[in-house]
This record gives C-alpha cells, sequence and structure tokens, in this order.
C-alpha cells in the first residue's frame, strides 16, 4: 500500500515542476492539465524511457506526454497497430503465425507466417475492415508481467515457433505479454491507451523477408501498413504519395529525356541526355556568374590523382578500403585513384606559388566531378550515385576572415533557393561536442573563433537555424542547409564547411603582416551539394515545369499544317537569334495533338502559327498552366520572354 500523503515532483518539459501522489499514472497527470489532453495523450516519457500511459510512476520524475504531434508518440500508435493488425490476420486467417511487427518510419508491419494460405494486393480490403471493427470496440491495451516458463508454455500451446526463437533471447523476469481484445502478444510495449484511437487504416504493401534477416531461415510475408487517428490525416497522406510517385525524378527524368541509366555503362553512373545537359548547363552558368560577381576563380582539375595525393590527405586510409581501388599503370611504382573529392588537387592549387595574407582570401572554384563507391543497393535514381558533379569550391583565408565569408557563401546559398523557388528553407549550425575536446583537431581558441563567426554570420543573414552540439566533424564546424519542398519533404542541399585538418596535412602556408608563416583556414562549400543530387530534387519540387530560363525546350512552334512550315523555320531561326531555344514540330499532326505533346513534354510556350499568323508576321501564343494569350508580334512575344527569364 502506498501511503496516501507520499507525493512525487514532477517535471514537465517546460520546466515546470507538479506534485503528485506516489504511484500517479501519466494519464493522471494529462487529466490535471487539460481534459483535451487527457483524450489525445498516447504514451509518458518518464525519465526517458517512453511507457503505457496507464503506468504508475513512483519516482520523481521528468515525464513528457506523448500525443500524435511527437515523433515517438506516433511510433507508438504505429506499433500498437501493428498488434491490430495481428488480430485482424489472426481472425481472418487461423493458425497464422507471427514474427515481428515494429513502428517504421511512416507506418509499420508485421511478418507473418501463413502458412502457404495465399496473401496479396486483393486481400488487403478485407484486412483493413477488419482492422477497422475491432479497432471500433476500443480494446485497451493490457500488459501481463509473464515469467520465461509461463511465456514458452504459452507459445507452445500456441505454436508460434518464431515467439519461441525470441523468448530464446530474453531473460527471466523482463518479460511482458499485451492483450488487446482476443490477441496477445509477446512485447515490452509501450503502447497506446486503447484502439479506439485507431481511425483510419490502410495495408500498404506486401513483400517476401527472411526471419530474423536470415536467408537461411524461412520467408515470411512482410505486410505493411499504415493509420492515422483521423481518416482526412489518411486521405492527406495518400495525396501526397500519389503526388510524390507523378514527381518521382527517375520518373520524370526518363520521360523528359533528361538522363538515363545503362547497365553496360554500370550502375551508379547517371547519363546525361541531350535536355538534362541543358539543364545543367544553364544552372552551372548560372551559378559561374554568381561566383565571378563574389570573387571566386574557376579552376579545373583531372578526374584522378596519384594514391600518394590521397595518403597526404587522409583519405586513403580512413575511406582507401571502402572506396574504388587503385588504377595500376605499366608502371609498377603507380598507382592512381578515381578522385572523391577535390579538396586536395585544390591545396596543390594553392601551393603552387607563395601566398602572402593580401592575397587572401582565395576561392577556388570547380564542377569537379567525383566518384565515390556506394554499394548497388543503396543506388538510388541521381540522390545516390557513384559518379556526380560538385558545385565545389574551397575558400583559403585567414582566420579573421572566416565570418566574412560565411556571410558571403550564405548570400550565394540564397540567391541559389530564391532564383529556384525554394522558399522554405533552414539550416543547421554543427558544433563541437564540449565533453570530447580531445577528438577534434585545431586549437580551442580557433575553434571558438570559427564557432562564433558561424553562429554569428547566421544571425546577421536572418537564418533559420538549430544548433547541435556535437554534429562538427573532427576537422571544423559546419553549417548545412536544408529545404522544404512543394510537398513538405525536407531536402539537406548545400553545406559550408571549415577545415583546419587539410591545411596542415598539406602544410599551406601564407605569408602575415608580421612577415611570420601562418596557416590558412579552409572552407569548403557546394550550393547545390552535387548537380545530379539537386537536379533531382529541382525536378522533384517543379513536377518537371522548370522556370523558364531553366526549361530545356522553352519554345515549340507548331504550324497548323505544312503550308507554314516555311514561316514556322524562318520563325524560329528569327527568335533562336534572341536567346531563345526549342524546336519547330513538323509532325503530320493535327494541331491538337501537338498542343497535348507539348504539354505533355512541359515545354512553357507553344507558338501556333497558321494562315493569319503567316500572313500577318505574327504568332499565337498558349502557355503551360494558363491557355491561350492570343496573337502577338515577334518584337512582343521576344519581350515578354525576356521579362519573365529575368524575373
Ligand atoms: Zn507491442
Ligand atoms: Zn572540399
Amino acid at each position: 500500500m502506498i501511503a496516501q500523503d507520499e507525493q512525487i515532483r514532477v517535471t514537465l518539459p517546460d520546466g515546470s515542476v507538479r506534485q503528485y501522489p506516489k504511484g500517479s499514472t501519466g494519464l493522471d497527470i494529462a487529466t490535471q492539465i487539460s481534459e483535451g489532453l487527457a483524450r489525445n495523450v498516447l504514451a509518458a516519457k518518464v525519465n526517458g524511457v517512453i511507457q503505457d500511459i496507464t503506468r504508475p510512476i513512483d519516482t520523481d520524475a521528468n515525464v513528457q506526454l506523448l500525443t500524435w504531434n511527437d515523433a515517438e508518440g506516433k511510433a507508438t500508435f504505429w506499433h500498437s497497430s501493428a498488434h491490430l493488425l495481428a488480430e485482424a490476420l489472426e481472425s481472418l486467417y487461423p493458425g497464422v503465425q507471427f514474427g515481428i511487427g515494429p513502428a517504421v518510419e511512416t507506418g509499420f508491419y508485421y511478418d507473418v507466417d501463413l502458412n502457404g494460405q495465399p496473401f496479396s494486393q486483393e486481400d488487403f480490403k478485407k484486412v483493413e475492415d477488419k482492422m477497422i471493427e475491432l479497432a471500433r470496440r476500443k480494446e485497451s491495451y493490457i500488459r501481463k508481467p509473464m515469467s520465461k516458463a509461463d511465456a514458452i508454455a504459452y507459445f507452445e500451446e500456441k505454436g508460434d515457433p518464431y515467439k519461441l526463437d525470441l523468448l530464446e533471447g530474453l531473460a527471466d523476469g523482463t518479460i511482458t505479454f499485451y492483450t488487446q481484445g482476443n490477441f496477445t502478444d509477446l512485447c515490452r510495449g509501450p503502447h497506446i491507451p486503447n484502439t479506439g484511437f485507431i481511425k483510419a487504416v490502410k495495408l500498404m504493401n506486401v513483400a517476401g523477408a527472411y526471419w530474423r534477416g536470415n536467408e537461411k531461415n524461412k520467408q515470411l510475408t512482410r505486410i505493411y501498413a499504415v493509420t492515422y487517428p483521423k481518416q482526412k490525416e489518411l486521405d492527406d497522406y495518400l495525396f501526397l504519395l500519389e503526388e510524390a510517385k507523378k514527381r518521382d525524378h527517375r520518373k520524370l527524368g526518363k520521360e523528359l529525356e533528361l538522363f538515363a541509366f545503362s547497365e553496360k555503362v554500370g550502375a551508379g553512373l547517371p547519363l546525361w541526355l541531350p535536355k538534362g545537359t541543358m539543364l545543367r548547363e544553364r544552372l552551372e552558368n548560372f551559378l559561374r556568374r554568381a561566383q565571378l560577381r563574389a570573387g571566386y576563380l574557376q579552376v579545373v582539375t583531372p578526374h584522378i590523382g596519384s594514391k600518394q595525393l590521397y595518403v597526404t590527405s587522409g583519405h586513403w586510409d580512413k575511406y582507401g578500403e571502402d572506396s574504388f581501388q587503385p588504377i595500376k599503370t605499366p608502371d609498377p611504382n603507380e598507382e592512381f585513384l578515381l578522385k572523391p573529392m577535390n579538396c586536395p588537387h585544390h591545396c596543390e592549387i594553392y601551393k603552387t606559388k607563395p601566398r602572402s595574407y593580401r592575397d587572401l582570401p582565395l576561392r577556388l572554384a570547380e564542377f569537379g566531378t567525383v566518384y565515390r563507391y556506394e554499394q548497388s543497393g543503396e543506388l538510388h535514381g541521381l540522390t545516390r550515385v557513384r559518379g556526380f558533379t560538385q558545385d565545389d569550391a574551397h575558400i583559403f583565408c585567414r582566420p579573421d576572415q572566416v565570418k566574412d565569408e560565411f556571410m558571403k557563401v550564405i548570400d550565394l546559398v540564397l540567391l541559389v533557393f530564391r532564383s529556384l523557388g525554394f522558399s522554405d528553407y533552414s539550416a543547421q549550425i554543427s558544433l563541437r561536442d564540449p565533453q570530447k575536446e580531445g577528438k577534434y583537431i585545431g586549437s580551442d581558441e580557433l575553434w571558438e573563433k570559427a564557432e562564433s563567426a558561424i553562429i554569428e554570420a547566421a544571425a546577421e543573414k536572418g537564418l533559420p537555424t538549430v544548433t547541435e552540439l556535437g554534429e562538427a566533424a573532427f576537422y571544423g564546424p559546419k553549417l548545412d542547409f536544408m529545404v522544404r519542398d512543394a510537398l513538405g519533404r525536407k531536402w539537406q542541399l548545400g553545406t559550408i564547411q571549415v577545415d583546419y585538418n587539410l591545411p596542415n596535412r598539406f602544410e599551406l602556408e601564407y605569408i602575415g603582416a608580421d612577415n611570420q608563416k601562418h596557416r590558412p583556414v579552409m572552407i569548403h562549400r557546394a550550393p547545390f551539394g552535387s548537380m545530379e543530387r539537386f537536379i533531382a530534387i529541382l525536378i522533384e519540387q517543379t513536377a518537371g515545369n522548370f522556370p523558364l530560363w531553366l526549361s530545356p525546350d522553352q519554345i515549340a512552334i507548331l504550324p497548323i499544317s505544312e503550308k507554314y512550315e516555311d514561316y514556322a523555320n524562318d520563325l524560329f531561326f528569327n527568335l533562336q537569334e534572341h536567346d531563345i531555344r526549342g524546336f519547330v514540330d513538323l509532325r503530320d499532326e493535327k494541331i491538337g495533338r501537338k498542343i497535348r505533346d507539348a504539354e505533355v513534354n512541359k515545354v512553357p510556350y507553344m507558338l501556333i502559327v497558321g494562315e493569319k499568323e503567316a500572313a500577318e508576321g505574327k504568332l499565337s501564343v498558349r502557355r503551360k498552366g494558363q491557355g491561350d494569350l492570343g496573337m502577338m508580334s515577334v518584337d512582343d512575344f521576344v519581350k515578354a520572354f525576356q521579362a519573365e527569364v529575368k524575373m
């Protein structure tokens, strides 16, 4: 018995401290705070451990009440839904045996052994309906500690070899069962209070999965599903998923003939097709111009470097074994590596002549193609490849110039975001872990200076930031940019990184005002990250409807019949003179078909020419997404076009 007057002190996330009778539950605390919270609370995090909302709290504790809005609340909701899926399966497929049923990033799965009973997409609806039917019973998830012997006896009786296998690895005294309705599972929890919270259900996928991930074991059926506390939220999620599929850069890249992969060339090595190359070159030129204005000097370096270069840089020791292996030559003493990064080459450019403090900062930029070995299973479209081009630059500067250089790079990154329509962005400042000062290269003084330089630069530029301690590399602090795309997905883009390591390893120097030798600071930066990854994100962000200045084909001239071909060709040459790019559709097709095809290919402007246009030296303009803009003179069209490009 707990004495009435025994109290515990509960500290809530806002720092407030409240007293509750010992043995109060998360639900008691929620009820005290508000009725709304009590209705929505899913689990409680007590001193860092997530537990059922109905478990008593017996000591002073930090308590966070988790709802659907917390990632851990969602995970608890989804894992609890896996139990509901299991209950539904057991009632529909008697004798089914169960493996594991964890929450995943979105939703959950359960690995089950259906003992040869077929299961496919056609069965999804039946299972979903059963889950909803069971959920409506609002059955509580009831926790029960079990002795190992009793637990084994239960699953032997039930005949579930997978649970028995799991039990083998568990120590007596740590085992719990959870029961909701007619279904009992071996589980350490936690779970939501009852199944009634689950209002919307969708089975997503079915796949094979070996028990314990070992292909020597039996292959089970993995059923993926997702649940929500409101039907509307599920509908929104499914809509976004459909939209994401439509925008998948691998699909659009193929349809719009931007890039391709060839097994013969090799996995993860993209081939840029003419239209994709045009898009990419325009992006490169855009950045090249901006960099020229910002004082960068463009350089070009080879795709390989001697192994010794990477021994000096430290890359060989760190990544050598997991990289593309050295390239041999007829000379047995020579070995080369495909370059995994451009920095070592740029350090050698720095060293081609003595540098003085007055020469700094030196900003060397290169669209440098690099090669990194990725396992074939990790490859994904343009976002995970084995060869890619970084919009790379290295800034060699004095320690007192770090802040200024960061401000300038932030300007450049924001210019990129603005020009390409990414309005929702944020940045992460990654600093040292103050507990582990020994693991970092460079003096404390330099680190402190650089860290405060980054923090101040980000603040002065008004960047929304989060700061993460311990996320810095061993060689320097950094600033990473994240954007949210049109579908609300987060992507990591460019990065700015301070480096104290390579200048040491390459013994870079400059002569200071004091006539002494000093070591420069090196800053790595890439606003796009890589051309491949950036273009993938841009395709998904715009659904292939690129801004006019980037569109591979900006116009399609569509003659109504072959009688107007000459006029169409003249018009095309005339527009090319104004740097307007596209094509004339000379196919023997009806005009409606030509317009439809141009729309499908996401050509921004369709210029239709027939008898009237040819006679008057004009063109009829149709803008994708806006419809007919009427007939206009060539001059007026060129003016409107150029105004839109300049926006
Ligand atoms: Zn569970
Ligand atoms: Zn670098």
